[in-house]
């Protein structure tokens, strides 16, 4: 709130305050702010007053700050900053939220975030600052504390990436051995053996078959993402490509598809490309038997990201299981059932985390769902 000065203390007097105990109340708040105050000249950036917290922050005593000039306090590192936040208060009266750093008298570095509200006269001239200089000594060491923990993170994710696709990498090694010996003996003795020995081999080699598809998209899990470029997406291209691979053999009475407008993005094109692919080609393959299967596609721009939904009216999924489906290998169906491995959403979830946003689903069984996912517009 901006402060004018003159005839204040007239209309104090004439409403029949105590003037001495407003000034002394006043006084000892000054001093004693847990933030420092300090009162500038806008003619010459002279100290004019200080508090006694700026006092015992940087060290030096109330006689040596007050007629010193403000960039005194400041940290020469910061000087060009804080010359902007001295044209500020004489140009527009005000600083709000502007970081820099104070100097002690042993020379070390306070950061500090300043507020400037300026006192004027009844002509609306600037007489002297109202400047509050708050310690962030504190929110500056947490905020390196958890870059530390992120970059932690990031490389031990990295590492559980790397492990990943070693082990599944290797692991594909024996499983091939496997399928090549049992095809040989198959071949080699198929004919004299057993119905129960054949049935066993083709058992033997259907798993193993699975098992190599399972291993091929946990591998592939723990590469999305592993190129780090990330490049402007036009959204409508990469979904109409995704339609016209998804949807070509379906004539329009069989599936109304109806997709908005949809947004430029930044992030990793691959990836984006087979987040949409996974949940078009869910709605399809979770489609209810005897009716037009209907999706809709749009995206929302809210305050600080997109908002992307597709929605379906196939076969939804209960309250329950809405959280487990986005876990890895988690399906809610037998293979002959709905074929697929269960790693598609697992993939969707870790593609939108690459972007810095989440994914979620709205649905109720029988009735269709709706899939959302946000991408931040300054993702990481
Ligand atoms: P998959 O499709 O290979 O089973 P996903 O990870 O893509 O694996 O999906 C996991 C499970 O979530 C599916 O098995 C299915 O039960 C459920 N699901 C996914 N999308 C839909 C949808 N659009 N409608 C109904 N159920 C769905």
């Amino acid at each position: 709130m901006e402060v004018v000065i003159d005839n204040l203390e007239k209309e104090l007097l004439a409403n029949g305050y105590d003037l001495r105990g407003i000034a002394e109340k006043y006084f000892f708040l000054y001093e004693n702010s847990p933030d420092m105050q300090v009162s500038v000249d806008p003619a010459d950036a002279t100290i004019k007053n200080c508090n006694q917290t700026l006092v015992k922050k940087v060290g030096y005593s109330k006689e040596e700050i007050i007629g010193e000039s403000i960039f005194f306090l400041y940290h020469p590192d910061c000087y060009s900053e804080a010359r902007k936040a001295f044209r500020s208060f004489v140009e527009t009266g005000r600083v709000i939220n502007m970081e820099l750093e104070l100097r002690r008298k042993d020379g070390s570095k306070i950061p500090v975030l300043l507020d400037v509200e300026a006192v004027k006269d009844q002509n609306g001239k600037i007489i002297c600052s109202n400047s509050c200089l708050r310690d962030i000594s504190d929110v500056k060491r947490l905020q390196k504390q958890l870059m530390r923990a992120n970059r932690d993170l990031e490389n031990r994710n990295e590492e559980l990436s790397q492990f990943a696709y070693i082990a599944s990498h290797d692991l594909q090694e024996p499983l091939r051995s496997i399928m090549n010996f049992t095809n040989l003996l198959s071949k080699k003795y198929g004919s004299n053996a057993s119905k129960e020995e054949q049935k066993s081999m083709k058992f033997i080699l259907e798993a193993s078959a699975r098992m190599s598809q399972l291993i091929k998209s946990l591998l592939d899990h723990s590469r999305l993402g592993i190129h780090k470029k990330r490049t402007q997406i036009d959204c409508n291209a990469i979904m109409k490509a995704v339609k016209d691979d998804l949807f070509s053999s379906f004539s329009e009475t069989k599936v109304h598809l109806e997709i908005e407008n949809l947004p430029i993005i930044k992030g990793h094109e691959t990836e984006f490309r087979l987040l949409l692919q996974n949940l078009l080609s869910n709605s399809l393959k979770f489609r209810k038997k005897g009716i037009p299967l209907q999706i809709r596609i749009f995206a929302k721009k809210k305050e600080n990201h997109w908002l992307f939904g597709i929605t379906d009216n196939g076969i939804g999924i209960s309250m329950n299981d809405q959280k487990k489906i986005f876990m890895i290998f988690r399906r809610l169906h037998l293979t002959d059932e709905f074929e697929g491995t269960g790693i598609g959403l697992a993939h969707c979830k870790k593609i939108v985390a690459l972007h810095g946003g989440k994914i979620w689903v709205d649905s109720k069984v029988d009735q269709g769902s709706t899939f959302c996912f946000t991408i931040p517009f300054q993702n990481l």
